[in-house]
This record gives C-alpha cells, sequence and structure tokens, in this order.
C-alpha cells in the first residue's frame, strides 16, 4: 500500500471521527435542555414536608409524577408504594399541596420535540453505520473492525460480567433442608478434583421453583459465596430479544465466559421466558432453548460451571430441559411458614434496633402470606419509619406501620389472607383430612399447610403415587375427600365459601370419567373414545349418573363429618396455630384423636 493512500485513509477516518463528535455534542446538549430534575421517593416526601413542591401532577396509570417545585421548576420522581401511601395520606389530611390525577396525554409538542431528540441522538450511529458500510472494505484491515460494531449495534452490546458474591449461608433462612440439598454443589466447585478421580456425575443444572421473593436468588449468591466462586447472573427475558438469533448468540456469550472463569455458577432467574415449551410458538426462543440445551450437553467434565435457573412456573418448561445431565435436580422452594418467617426476620434484624416491645415471633404470626423478601421491606420500611420519627430504636408502632404498607401491595396481588380467611382455610383443609384418615387411613398424608400458595389457600399433602390401574372403590373415596373440605364449613361453620371450586371440579370430573371411560356404574358401554359415538343421550344419561355417584360420595362424607366435628375443630384450630402440620405431626394427631 503506498504511503499517500495510507495517509488519504487515516484522513478520512479522522473527518469521520470528528463529524461524530461534533454531532454528539449538539445532540447530548439537546437533550439535556428538555431534561428535568429525578427525584428519588424520599427525598420528594422531604422536599414535600419542608413545603419545597407545590404541585404533583399524577398520570392515570402511569408510574412517573410530575411535580412543581414553589420556585416554578419541575422534576419527575418515580411513584413507588411508599410515595403513593404518602400522598394518599396528604390528600387525606387536606395538605397544602395540590395533588391531581391527569389523563395521560401527550401534546403534539411533546411529540414533535421527542422525535427530534431522538432523531439527533440516533444520528451519528447513523451515519457511523453508512460510513463503516462504505468504507468496510478499506477499514477491515485496521485495527477493531467496524463490521463488528455495526454487529454489536443490531444485537446490542452483550456483555457478561460475573460478580463477587458475599452472600453467606448463615443470610438464607427457613428453607434449610432446600439449603441442605445444594451444599454438596459447594464442595464440588471448591474441589472438582476430588468428584473427577471418583468419577462422580457432576450436577450441570439445579432448577428451583417457586414464587418471586422465596430467596431463590439468595440461594444460588449464596453458594456462589461459600464456594467463592463468580457469579453470573442473567434474567431470562435478555435472551429474548425481536431479533432472530440475537438469543442464541448471547446465550453463546454467556457460556464462553463461564468457562473461561470457570469454576462458577450461571444464574438465570425467570427461566420460562427461554424455557418455555417448543411447541408454545414461540419460534425464536425456540433457537435460544436448543442453543443453551446444546451447551449443558457440550461441558466436558473439566468445565466445572454450575446452571441454577429459577422459575414461578415449572409447569410451562419445556421436557427436553429436565432430562438427566440437564436440569436433572429440581428444588422446591416454599413460601415460608411460621417458623421459617420468623428465622428469616432474625436474618434481617441483625444489622438494626430495636425496642423491647419487638418480639419476631408475634411480626412472624401476623405475616401469613408474607415471602422472605415482603419480610425483608417490612424491617427495611419499619426502620425508614422510626428514623423519620427521629427515633433511635424501631418499635411495635414501626412494624405494624411498615406492615400496613408492605400489606397494600401485596393486597392488590390477593396474596394475603385476612384472618376470617384463615379460619375458614384451616377448617376446610382439617374437613379433608379428616375425611381422609377415616376412609382410607393406609394413604399417607404428607403434610397440612394453611400458607397460600399460588391461588390456593391451602393444602394436604396427600400420596398419590401413580398405581397402573385406578380402583373404583379408590375413586370413589377420594370424591369423598374431595368433599370433606366443604361439609366443613358448611357444618362447623354453618356456612359455605367459593374456595372449594377446585374440590367440586375434580370430584364431578373422576365422577364422569368413571361413567364414560371405565364402565363403572353399572352399564357396560364404554361412552367415549373407541367405536362408540359419544351423542347427546349419552351424554345427558352420563350426567345423570355422575351426579349419583357424587351425591352418594357427598353423603357418605357428611355422615363423616358429622360424627367428627370435635376432631375436625380441634385439628383446625391447631392449623391455624402452627399454619403447618408435618406428616409426623398429622399422624401423631389421628393417633391420638381418631
Ligand atoms: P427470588 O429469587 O426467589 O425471587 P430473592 O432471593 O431475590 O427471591 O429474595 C429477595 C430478597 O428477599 C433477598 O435478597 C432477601 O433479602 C430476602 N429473602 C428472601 N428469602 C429469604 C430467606 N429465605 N432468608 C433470608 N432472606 C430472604
Ligand atoms: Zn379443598
Amino acid at each position: 500500500m503506498s504511503e499517500a493512500k495510507k495517509r488519504g485513509r487515516i484522513r478520512r477516518i479522522g473527518i469521520l471521527i470528528l463529524i461524530v463528535a461534533i454531532i454528539s455534542i449538539i445532540a447530548i446538549k439537546t437533550h439535556s435542555q428538555n431534561e428535568v430534575i429525578h427525584l428519588r421517593y424520599d427525598e420528594a416526601i422531604e422536599y414535600i414536608k419542608d413545603g419545597k413542591i407545590s404541585r404533583v401532577e399524577v398520570p392515570e396509570g402511569g408510574n412517573t409524577a410530575t411535580i412543581t417545585m414553589t420556585d416554578g421548576s419541575k422534576g419527575k420522581v418515580l411513584i413507588s408504594e411508599t410515595f403513593a401511601e404518602f400522598l394518599q395520606k396528604e390528600i387525606d389530611n387536606d395538605s397544602k399541596i395540590e395533588v391531581e390525577i391527569v389523563a395521560e396525554e401527550t401534546s403534539l409538542f411533546d411529540t414533535i420535540s421527542l422525535i427530534i431528540s431522538l432523531i439527533f441522538s440516533l444520528f451519528p450511529f447513523l451515519l457511523l453505520i453508512y460510513f463503516a458500510k462504505r468504507m468496510n472494505k478499506s477499514f477491515s484491515n485496521v485495527e477493531g473492525s467496524f463490521g463488528k460494531t455495526i454487529e454489536e449495534m443490531m444485537g446490542g452490546n452483550y456483555k457478561v460480567k460475573p460478580v463477587e458474591s458475599n452472600v453467606r449461608f448463615t443470610d438464607v433462612a427457613g428453607i434449610d433442608e432446600e439449603m441442605e440439598q445444594l451444599k454438596e454443589i459447594v464442595d464440588f466447585l471448591r474441589n472438582p478434583e476430588k468428584y473427577r478421580l471418583m468419577g462422580a456425575r457432576i450436577p450441570k443444572g439445579v432448577l428451583m421453583n417457586g414464587e418471586p421473593g422465596t430467596g431463590k436468588t439468595l440461594m444460588a449468591k449464596a453458594i456462589a459465596g461459600e464456594a467463592d466462586v463468580p457469579f453470573f447472573q442473567e434474567n431470562g427475558s435478555n435472551f429474548d430479544e425481536k431479533f432472530v438469533g440475537v438469543g442464541a448468540d448471547r446465550v453463546r456469550q454467556l457460556f464462553k465466559t463461564a468457562r473461561e472463569n470457570a469454576p462458577c455458577i450461571i444464574f438465570i432467574d425467570e427461566f420460562d421466558s427461554i424455557a418455555q415449551s417448543r411447541y408454545s410458538g414461540h419460534s425464536y426462543s425456540e433457537q435460544t432453548l436448543n442453543e443453551l440445551l446444546a451447551e449443558m450437553d457440550g461441558f466436558e467434565s473439566g468445565d466445572n460451571v454450575v446452571v441454577i435457573a429459577a422459575t414461578n412456573h415449572i409447569e410451562v418448561l419445556d421436557s427436553a430441559i429436565t432430562r438427566r445431565g440437564r436440569f436433572d435436580r429440581h428444588i422446591y422452594v416454599p413460601m415460608p411458614d411460621v417458623t421459617a418467617r420468623k428465622e428469616i426476620l432474625e436474618v434481617h434484624a441483625r444489622n438494626k434496633k430495636f425496642a423491647e416491645d419487638v418480639i419476631m415471633a408475634d411480626i412472624a404470626r401476623k405475616t401469613v402470606g408474607f415471602s422472605g423478601a415482603d419480610l425483608e421491606s417490612v424491617l427495611n420500611e419499619a426502620t425508614i419509619h422510626a428514623v423519620r420519627q427521629g427515633k433511635k430504636y424501631v418499635s411495635l408502632s414501626d412494624i405494624d406501620e411498615a406492615i400496613a404498607i408492605v400489606l397494600v401491595g401485596l393486597e392488590k396481588k390477593s396474596k394475603v389472607v385476612n384472618p376470617r380467611d384463615k379460619e375458614l382455610t384451616a377448617v376446610h383443609e382439617a374437613g379433608h383430612a379428616i375425611v381422609s384418615a377415616v376412609v382410607r387411613p393406609e394413604t399417607k398424608n404428607f403434610g397440612i399447610s394453611i400458607v397460600p400458595r399460588g391461588g390456593a389457600g391451602g393444602y394436604n399433602f396427600f400420596d398419590v403415587s401413580d398405581t397402573t390401574y385406578r380402583r373404583k372403590k379408590d375413586m370413589l373415596k377420594e370424591i369423598q375427600v374431595c368433599y370433606g373440605g366443604r361439609i366443613a364449613e358448611e357444618i362447623i361453620l354453618q356456612d359455605i365459601s367459593s374456595g372449594a371450586i377446585g374440590d367440586l371440579e375434580s370430584a364431578s370430573k373422576m365422577a364422569l370419567q368413571m361413567v364414560t371411560r371405565f364402565a363403572m356404574d353399572g352399564t357396560l358401554m364404554v361412552k367415549v373414545g373407541g367405536e362408540v359415538e359419544y351423542n347427546k343421550v349419552l351424554s345427558a344419561n352420563a350426567s345423570i349418573q355422575a351426579e349419583e355417584i357424587c351425591k352418594t360420595a357427598y353423603e357418605a362424607a357428611k355422615a363423616i363429618v358429622d360424627a367428627h366435628k370435635a376432631q375436625i375443630l380441634k385439628l383446625a384450630t391447631l392449623l391455624s396455630e402452627k399454619e403447618y402440620l408435618t406428616q409426623e405431626e398429622v399422624a401423631q394427631f389421628m393417633k391420638e384423636n381418631l
């Protein structure tokens, strides 16, 4: 290449950089002119208290409020729960500031200025792409090819960086059993050689399933912290990109970097957003998922990378995920019961000061349905409340205030139980448990819980291990157990609730199956499937037969509940108190009371 040519190219690069720089400066300037101050919600609250803010506009359905200071300048503040709560109080107390809910509308002016500022901010990039495209050939052998930059601009600058975790096992409370199952991973990450020499198959993937805020991330971090290895955290939705192939590319990047940093842990939150069933029609995520599985299958024994994935929707995951050698270890992380809540509160109380009237066991009892994250917020909100009032200790009134604030958020998600619902759930579950213990004492009850989970208020964990054939007798008993809950409500509380809807459905379904598929109704004709056409006459007959089965089962269950009122009440009281009874406790109760 001649000297003249070289110089010509350097000049072109120089000009290009100059243009980009000038335009960037203009863009930043224009942009920052329409910039308003952004306040944190606690700052905004302070300003309102100090009378520095005269007006707050809350957009309908929006999440950023516009505030006007007394000096006329404007600002924005994110509407947090605490802030919303505070504003509500200001409104209720007729405070001096104006709070107005405004319909969200963007003026023409706003829209135009937005478009202009967008064009300005994008301009340098467009220019860069244009130049790079034109000059790609001549640039490609200059250090750092432009081709790469364009790719990065299209796919986003995906950088993978591990963090160091300082979480320890002692920071995780109330899920000891679950944690126990993970401890050997720590040992493996610390001494991979030991396991390899013995020819052990190392766990590659752990799948954690549980409601948000129950400590899944915390557990994963604790493993990384205890093993003292890098922690890569990614959210599943970051792989769910609009451009085909980007998600898969990111997975490749992530695993590549992880291997370079091994031993280490990859933690993928909201795993369902990439690991949905491949039949769900998300074609892009299918590529991503395939890439992820390929990466995991390709782990060499020396790779020493453990992948931990967390989800709240295990039911939508593709079955290929859970295959041997992939995510073959599953951990269910439950909502904390009263004992677990006390332990979690104690962890978060460590660095805070409390007045003598604050007893963690009492707080635990008041917070049914709160997750670990909710409990952490309670103590945090309480501390803020105490500090605001200039107190040196957090007292019971601060805690109660904080519970109320967190409750507002939870009620929206309908996670929390009021005392009346709790009593009803306890009676209902006790009903199921007693009827089951009477009609099928051989069926194990692994535990009873009235800690709400998902949509349901409570559970009996009956042993429903699959047998190949279902016997008519067993099915009839199961229908009786289904009705046990509602009948207990009816007889003991003299009222029935909508809470039994799931039970009624399962009972009806089972009875219908008995009639239509298994010919257990005294006739021999199978009414669906096979060669027999399922017609209206048969269908009407089938529901009459099924209704008959249900009625008989209902009456039988009612007789049992009637005869065991005292026991059901006693069990319900015990449940209300403890919220969760173990297999042993249930067995003990039945032994002593039936
Ligand atoms: P998840 O990943 O299940 O949504 P996280 O692990 O992110 O929940 O929990 C959020 C926060 O809640 C944690 O950082 C911690 O402060 C608190 N927390 C949740 N569960 C526990 C627990 N079992 N013990 C102690 N703190 C907990
Ligand atoms: Zn029920």
